[in-house]
């Protein structure tokens, strides 16, 4: 079998082994499941739709920096375990996603340029149930929102259950939930919402967590089939903690596993539905208006995951910078409250939803609206008091679960737009935010960019999402970017604020802010890292968790 050589092979693999590897991987999975990277000409970044599993489409160093040598597609939980044993035979790094969109963390590149990139979502994809009694589901890694949505659509379902998605709805249910990505239903949080796991171990083994640990008796007169086929527990999906140690956590933004299975909590429909969105007109309002937010949160008055969005987000999704002004650089007060004026919004909007029947939502809002009334010249609206396109219409949709990709246009704010996400965590404090609010924005500025952010509210903090948008054709411009995110990482770590999640280039960087008593955080789950994952196959350098084989000292960023 012929194996072109890669334009970057895996670090300590020559081309004679790299090639018997791959020769012994396509007995596995076929060799039409197998594709080299074999130059730099045969990146393209794509699109959303169309995203690379090479390399990272939004990238801030070369295009190749985080390249993989080669992706291979398993077509089986069994083949997946195989590639793993062969891994660990050819001491080769692998690294596993879903759908591999990943927008602004990084793609489905991988952190150690030369891996694997092993691409499970193209196969392994089938949605194994929904269950209706138990509002939950279970998932392969391929199964993205919108597939899941459009389930329940095809099955005469919706009147039952809703899904929850995050702001675009192609990324994968379970990639989504590994990473602790959000959505905007009551059930924003994905992975408090998930139940049970089915993992593929370092050393090639499955694991189902929780009660999935404990087998289903098996019916008289069958006979045992393959593993992964065998029913779970009846109570896996409904019951997240078996017994022991809870290990779901350590699989979640680790390198400790490949899950092949999750289940995953779907909401009830709540029998009504009324999504509104709040103008707040005054920069420095953010103050109050989160002071307002956090006892109704609390409460879950506030039933949802809400938003609090810079102008500008909201801004950049209906048009272009070059649509609303000729200035090039960041935009002062007055422009911003000119295209404040012009969409009819505030400097900040707050979108959320009201949830259950009319007696409910009416009462609920009753509480929302006296206490936002302490605003100065808060404005109130329901997506039907709006005839022009506008942000509230997808909000409507996102805010019970319908997959949309409107907000994949913020990104078009400036010529061949790309994006990188930077998401400190907030407390929900008026003050807390506004200063966050400042210390970023500052930076932003400074580095000749736009503030474009947005909070988003779950029950004891925010995630604040600032999205820093460059243009990926400009060098200087993405310089600028990855520089501007190290400032952010180190003034916001000054100030006792950590980020959620982060794009490969800055797990390194991040990771090290998570220090508290010499390290012992990291210490700990390197050591885990070595015992469970003794010759390092699986993401190294994932969340800047380095096994020994691969030392931080050379591989940091
Ligand atoms: P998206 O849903 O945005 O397309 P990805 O599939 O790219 O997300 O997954 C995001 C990240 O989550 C991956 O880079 C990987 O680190 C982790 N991940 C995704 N799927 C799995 C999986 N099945 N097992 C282990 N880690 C995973």
């Amino acid at each position: 079998m012929t194996f072109e050589t890669p334009l970057a092979l895996p670090p300590a693999t020559d081309q004679p082994t790299f090639k018997r590897f791959l020769t012994r991987v396509a007995e596995v999975v076929g060799r039409e499941n197998i594709q080299v990277v074999t130059s730099k000409d045969e990146l393209e970044d794509g699109s959303y739709h169309n995203q690379p599993y090479t390399h990272d489409p939004h990238h801030i160093l070369d295009q190749d920096h985080f390249v993989a040598s080669a992706v291979v597609c398993p077509r089986s939980v069994p083949e997946v375990q195989d590639l793993v044993k062969l891994a660990n035979e050819f001491n080769v790094p692998i690294w596993p996603v879903s759908i591999g969109r990943n927008s602004g963390y990084g793609g489905a590149a991988p952190r150690l340029r030369g891996s694997i990139v092993v691409n499970l979502g193209k196969h392994i994809r089938r949605i194994l149930e929904v269950n209706v009694e138990g509002a939950y589901a279970v998932v392969e890694p391929g199964v993205t929102f919108a597939d899941l949505h459009q389930y329940l659509v095809e099955h005469n379902l919706k009147d039952k259950l809703w899904i929850d998605v995050p702001d675009l709805g192609g990324g994968s249910v379970l990639g989504n939930a590994m990473e602790r990505g959000v959505g905007y239903t009551p059930y924003g949080d994905h992975w408090m919402m998930h139940c049970g796991m089915e993992v593929v171990l370092p050393n090639g083994e499955l694991m189902r967590t929780g009660m999935g640990a404990m087998p289903e008796p098996r019916k008289a007169g069958t006979v045992p089939g393959r593993l992964d086929e065998e029913p779970g527990n009846k109570c896996w999906q409904l019951f997240p903690y078996g017994f022991g140690p809870y290990n779901d956590g350590i699989f979640s933004q680790s390198n400790l596993g490949i899950a092949t299975k999750m289940g995953i909590w779907l909401m009830p429909n709540p029998g009504g539905y009324q999504s509104y969105l709040i103008t707040v007109p005054k920069e420095e309002d953010l103050r109050k208006a989160v002071d307002i937010i956090r006892p109704l949160r609390l409460q879950m008055v506030l039933q949802n995951v809400p938003t609090i969005r810079h102008i500008l987000l909201d801004a950049a999704v209906l048009g272009s910078k070059a649509s609303y002004t000729s200035t090039q650089g960041p935009l002062g007060d007055e422009e911003l409250d000119a295209i404040a004026k012009k969409l009819n919004l505030g400097r900040w909007n707050f979108y959320g939803a009201l949830y259950g029947p009319e007696p409910t939502r009416t009462a609920l809002w009753g509480v929302i609206k006296q206490a936002f009334s302490a605003i100065e010249g808060v404005k109130f609206f329901f997506p039907e008091d709006i005839k022009e396109n506008c942000v509230l219409h997808t909000r409507h949709k996102t805010l019970q679960g319908i997959p949309t990709f409107d907000e994949l246009k913020w990104i078009d704010w400036i010529p061949n737009g790309a994006h990188l996400f930077f998401s400190p965590i907030s407390k929900v404090s008026g003050e807390d935010a506004m200063l966050q609010y400042s210390v970023t924005k500052t930076r932003v500025i400074e580095s000749g960019l736009d503030f474009i952010g947005t909070f988003t509210v779950g029950m004891r903090e925010m995630h604040h999402i600032v999205c820093i948008v460059f243009n990926r054709k400009d060098e200087d411009a993405k310089r600028r970017a990855h520089s501007l995110i190290k400032i952010l990482i180190a003034d916001c770590a000054a100030h006792g604020w950590g980020e959620y999640r982060t794009h490969l280039a800055l797990m390194d960087q991040i990771a090290g802010t998570y220090n508290w008593n010499n390290n012992v955080l990291m210490r700990f789950n390197e050591t885990i890292k070595n015992a469970l994952d003794p010759k390092g196959i699986l993401a190294p350098g994932k969340n800047g968790i380095w096994p020994t084989n691969y030392a931080r000292t050379t591989h940091k960023l």
